[in-house]
């Protein structure tokens, strides 16, 4: 992969993470949704199954006790078509009837009518000499219809008992086959009711009983609200002979307006339908409790996900953010580092380089390749490495934020040189802990060599080149205090060239510059021990201040002088007798006993033997001791 398309990548990918956030998230929900979905079509299934076996078996059950009455009533249908309706008859199957009723518990009554509607007998404990029952639909519909099967007619109002009874009913005829009669038993309609609430099918649930014209024969849970009620116009019955004879069944009752699910069965036997019928709300209460429980569950832990996600989507962007931040500081800084002249150097905490900028290899000679990796205080002048390293490891320590420091340091090619070098600390950015040194070093050399020469000017003469009198003054109370504390000898020469004012005049101006010139190597030359110092002390006077040297050794170094421009031998015929240029010397010494006030009094002596060699002939030295009581008082 290349860089371009990783770092493609990399912006990228919070994108794509966030997306599978997402698509988990909608996965976890999806999948539950599914899953709760596929739970509540099962529960709905197992109720359709338990529904469908319980309308199966209540029609069975319909089927038997209809089968009864059927039975009863082919057995009188016979016998009054055979023995007619004589008193004689009627009396014997008023027996038959009374021994019935007492063997079928089911049977609520039975009760036969002759052509005209008269009761003929009846298992009922009434008087009904004066009953007629010729106004029932029943009745009619036998009376008008030929038809010989048995009719389930709409239930009613029970004459004698006033509860709800449903009817099953023959016709006899007469054996010219004309109308004779009506043979009817009855149910009652709470029978069934009784029965169908042994079945737990729920707080809403309930089984119906309806004959096929829709009318309600008997309901659970009844309370003599829904029996006989014509429910011919529902949807069930509009078009119940275009349906199959059993079905699953899904409406909104109309009679309590809930959303049922129900399982019809259509008697193969009789005009009987079976609707057992569940609420779908009860079918599904515990699956939405269960649901809801799984639902709120899954969707905490697809929030919790989400959430999650979302926190590490942002941190995402917030390290790319903080990467491109740091991308483009560190191609400030680089941008910095090559392009300065100063050498830039990123030190670790084990003081090794890590970076260093292209200009390294003016300033030290390296190139960064060759000294990266390495100690970054190697080749450091070993008189100021402690000094470097102690700066480096106080900055480590936090004791100092930046520091600056001028050190020696080796160049591959010139050699020695000067370094100046600024230090910062740097620090992790997450933890702020120390974990190295920034450095910005410059070569110092030609700063350092100018501040030497300026050193240097600034304590030596414009002409001779010897230290100046300022110079001198410094080195004198110096060396007088060291004197003084060692006990030492301090010996001091006051050099005052003879008739100079004449030489000038003689041979110009420019020759007695070359003359002071020359006078001054050849006090250079005496001065031969390193504390030795001489300096112009003004105009064509010199001094040679004699550390450690006592009267005898100030002597010999003045005779030495004497000597050394003699043998030079500079003309100058206006100083006779010798005609060469001399000089006059005042010696003085402060000795190891002596007591002198100060350094001035030991010039002082000096310049008073000075005057003491002018005064006794010029080109001679006198020596303080010689002309004054040392110290201090006049002996001269
Ligand atoms: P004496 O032997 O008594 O010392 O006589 P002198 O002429 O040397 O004494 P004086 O102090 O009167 O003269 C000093 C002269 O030195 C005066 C000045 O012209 C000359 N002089 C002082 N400084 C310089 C200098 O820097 N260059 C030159 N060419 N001459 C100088
Ligand atoms: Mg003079
Ligand atoms: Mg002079």
């Amino acid at each position: 992969m290349t860089r371009s398309r990783r770092a493609l990548d990399q912006i990228y990918l919070p994108f794509w993470a966030a997306v599978f956030v997402a698509l988990a998230c909608v996965a976890i929900l999806a999948l539950n949704g599914w899953r709760e979905w596929s739970s509540r079509q099962n529960d709905l299934k197992n109720a359709e199954v338990d529904m469908a076996n319980l309308a199966r078996s209540l029609t069975q059950h319909a089927d038997d006790t209809f089968e009864l009455a059927d039975t009863i009533l082919i057995g009188l249908v016979n016998r009054l078509e055979t023995d007619g309706t004589g008193p004689a008859a009627i009396k014997k199957i008023q027996t038959i009837l009374q021994l019935r009723k007492s063997t079928q518990k089911r049977i609520r009554g039975m009760f036969i009518y002759d052509e005209t509607g008269r009761w003929l007998a009846t298992t009922e404990q009434v008087d009904f000499t004066r009953l007629n029952n010729s106004d029932r639909d029943y009745f009619q519909r036998h009376r008008a219809s030929s038809d010989r099967e048995t009719l389930i007619g709409r239930p009613i109002k029970s004459r004698s008992g006033g509860q709800w009874i449903i009817t099953a009913s023959r016709r006899f005829n007469h054996p010219d086959g004309s109308f004779a009669g009506v043979a009817l038993t009855t149910i009652d309609a709470a029978y069934f009711s009784q029965f169908y609430e042994q079945f737990d099918i729920g707080p809403n649930g309930a089984v119906s009983l309806l004959n096929a014209d829709g009318i309600m024969l008997a309901r659970s849970r009844d309370e003599g609200t829904y029996v006989g009620r014509d429910m011919s116009n529902s949807p069930l019955f509009k078009n119940l002979l275009d349906r199959p004879a059993a079905s699953v069944y899904y409406f909104k009752s109309p009679l309590d307006g809930l959303q049922r699910l129900s399982f019809y069965q259509l008697s193969s036997r009789y005009p009987l339908v079976v609707l057992a019928t569940k609420a779908v709300d009860d079918v599904l209460e515990s699956w939405r409790y269960e649901a809801l429980t799984r639902m709120v569950f899954v969707l905490g832990l697809t929030g919790l996900i989400a959430t999650t996600g979302f926190y590490l989507v942002r941190q995402l962007l917030e390290r790319q953010r903080m990467a491109a931040a740091l991308l483009a500081k560190e191609a400030d800084f680089r941008l910095l580092a090559e392009q300065s002249s100063d050498m830039v150097t990123r030190i670790g905490f084990d003081e090794r380089i890590l970076y260093v900028s292209p200009s390294c290899a003016r300033v030290v000679g390296w190139d960064p390749g060759q000294i990266i990796g390495t100690p970054a205080l190697a080749g450091i002048n070993a008189e100021d490495l402690p000094r470097v390293q102690q700066t480096v490891t106080a900055l480590k320590l936090g004791e100092a934020e930046e520091a600056r420091i001028i050190y020696r340091t080796r160049h591959r090619q010139k050699g020695e040189i000067w370094i100046e070098t600024a230090m910062r600390v740097t620090r992790v950015p997450e933890t702020g802990k120390i974990d190295g040194v920034v450095a910005i070093s410059r070569d110092m050399t030609e700063h350092k060599d100018l501040e030497k020469k300026l050193a240097a000017l600034a304590i030596s003469d414009g002409l001779t080149g010897l230290a100046n009198r300022r110079h001198f003054d410094e080195r004198l109370q110096g060396e007088w205090a060291k004197a003084s504390r060692d006990n030492t000898p301090l010996s001091l020469l006051l050099i005052d060239v003879d008739h100079f004012k004449k030489f000038n005049d003689q041979y110009g101006h420019q020759a007695g510059d070359g003359c002071l010139r020359s006078i001054s190597r050849i006090l250079t030359e005496q001065a031969q021990r390193p504390a030795d110092l001489a300096a112009r002390y003004g105009g064509e006077e010199f001094v040679l201040l004699l550390p450690n040297t006592d009267a005898e050794g100030c002597e010999q170094v003045g005779q030495r002088v004497r000597e050394a421009l003699h043998e030079f031998g500079m003309l100058h015929v206006l100083n006779p007798p010798s005609k060469r240029v001399t000089v006059s010397l005042g010696g003085a010494t402060n000795l190891p006993a002596g007591v002198a006030a100060d350094c001035v009094s030991l010039v002082a002596a000096a310049d008073r033997a000075l005057y003491a060699a002018k005064d006794g002939g010029r080109d001679r030295l006198v020596m303080s001791g010689q002309v004054i009581a040392w110290p201090g008082t006049k002996s001269a």
